[in-house]
């Protein structure tokens, strides 16, 4: 794992503009694996007026030589898979074939979408006696998290880069290997100098002061709600752009006329993926009560399987926090079936797979974001009463629904107040837009939705 010393920016690796480090930690034995810099304001205005000045000529780019280049990016994140996987699991503590097939898979498959929409779009179009011009924004600040720390990157610099926007980047201070890794791809497929730019730091540090900055047109934020919340307030009093992608705590509905097993296996798995640190996971699971027993007893089989199969979560801090959401639901009296505070390993970052029954849903675990491989299974009498309690939340990320007919599960998942909806099982499609109803944010990412977001109109009339 190699770490560089410095900030990516204006195309070349430079000294950061002030001393402090960043330690980066393996939540898997809790080794110290790397230091990168801790960024400062002074760092973002480089980086801001790197991007500043790389605009126009990138904008100016014809559209097909953006997707060249952003064919040259995926086909250098093909190249470096497993150093990108690995990466990611020394940083994240993933199980190493998940950070093959998702953490390096998934960018491969966003980068490449971009770089044929950037060839496809229509960023010219007629309408009446108008032509109409889809221009880039300008220059892109970028703050990300660490749960899936490549593809967050990438559903946001790749569409940028396709629109002609530039980009600042500002990664989560647990993932930042990644982001340097990222960084290197782009040197390697040989944008132009300031396109892309890497400030790895503090987020009250260098991404206030990215969120801040003047010169920045939009922000475009994956993380917490609260940290969302500011950043929106800083864009809206600057009335400039921004895109936000935040928290979740969707509902899988499995309607009684579903395969109930395969609905409670596949809905534990998507909620034990990553550890639980996916802002989409289905972690609320409604059962029909004449089900109800039936599938807890799956649920809590399906769980118990996992073990430490599924690697820790990301940070000690995040440990705690996943821990206090346990305690407080076993202390408001929901029925803990599988796993619990009770660590499947000594050393670590690792909670035990968890499963909570007989949770209702007013109680703190079937509201708020756990963020942690915790699933809780809420009780339904009728279909109304599903729909109330799936959409009783201030989350409106994603969903499943699970029927005997598609039809009938496309109904109740007419009735959702969410984003995105699995229908029974549904398979990941990389243009479908992605972004959320409610708190979950505002903004899409992915497919044309996602790159529509890097753009402006500007209407010619004749
Ligand atoms: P977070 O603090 O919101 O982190 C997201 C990004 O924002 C990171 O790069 C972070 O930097 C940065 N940031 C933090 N404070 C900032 C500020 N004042 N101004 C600008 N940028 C700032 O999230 P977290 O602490 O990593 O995780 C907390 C909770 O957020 C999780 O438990 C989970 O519920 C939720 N979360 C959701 C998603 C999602 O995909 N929707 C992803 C991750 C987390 P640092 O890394 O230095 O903090
Ligand atoms: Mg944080």
């Amino acid at each position: 794992m190699k770490a560089h010393h410095g900030m990516y920016i204006g195309g070349e690796w430079r000294p950061a503009a002030g001393a402090d480090t960043i330690e980066v930690v393996n939540p898997v034995d809790e080794q110290v694996i790397g230091r990168v810099p801790a960024g400062t304001a002074a760092d973002v205005d480089h980086a801001v007026r790197a991007a500043r000045a790389a605009f126009p000529g990138w904008a100016a780019t014809p559209p097909a030589e953006r997707a060249a280049k952003l064919a040259a990016l995926r086909d250098v994140l093909v190249a470096r898979k497993e150093e990108i996987a690995e990466t990611v699991t020394a940083e994240l503590g993933s199980p190493l074939p998940f950070s093959q097939a998702v953490h390096a898979g998934v960018p491969v498959l966003v980068a490449g979408s971009y770089a044929e929409l950037a060839a496809t779009y229509a960023f010219e179009e007629k309408v009446g006696n108008s032509t109409v011009y889809h221009e880039p924004v300008g220059v892109v600040g970028a703050i990300t998290p660490w749960n899936y720390p490549l593809h967050q990157i990438v559903a946001k610099v790749a569409p940028a880069l396709a629109a002609g926007c530039t980009v600042v980047l500002k990664p989560a201070e647990d993932t930042p290997l990644t982001a340097q890794l990222f960084a290197e791809a782009v040197a390697e497929a040989d944008l132009p100098a300031g396109v892309f730019n890497l400030v790895t730091g503090l987020g009250p540090v260098a991404g206030q002061a990215l969120a801040e900055h003047p010169d920045v047109d939009l922000v475009s934020f994956t993380g917490s709600t609260a940290v969302g919340r500011r950043i929106g307030g800083t864009a809206g009093a600057a009335v400039k752009r921004v895109a936000l992608e935040l928290g979740g705590k969707s509902a899988n509905v499995i309607l009684p006329s579903a395969d109930l097993a395969k609905a409670v296996n596949v809905g534990v798995a998507n909620v034990m993926s990553n550890s639980g640190q996916t802002c989409s996971a289905w972690t609320r699971m409604l059962v029909h009560t004449s089900q109800y027993e039936g599938a807890v007893g799956l649920a809590a089989a399906a769980a118990a399987k996992y073990g430490d199969r599924i690697g820790p979560v990301v940070s000690a801090k995040q440990r705690s926090r996943v821990r206090s959401y346990i305690e407080k639901g076993v202390a408001e009296g929901a029925r803990l079936v599988a796993g619990g505070l009770e660590s499947p390993r000594e050393h670590g970052y690792f909670i035990s797979p968890t499963v909570f029954a007989d949770v209702t849903p007013d109680m703190t675990i079937a509201q708020e974001e756990i963020f942690g491989p915790v699933l809780s299974i809420i009780r339904y009498e009728d279909e109304e009463e599903a729909v109330r309690i799936a959409n009783g939340t201030v989350y409106g990320l994603a969903g499943a629904v699970w029927a005997a007919e598609e039809a009938e599960a496309v109904a109740f998942a007419r009735r959702l107040d969410t984003g995105q909806v699995d229908i029974n099982g549904g398979r990941f499609n990389p243009l479908a837009p992605f972004g959320g109803y409610k708190q979950s944010g505002v903004g899409r990412e992915l497919g044309s939705h996602g790159l529509s977001e890097y753009l402006q109109t500007k209407s010619l009339q004749f």
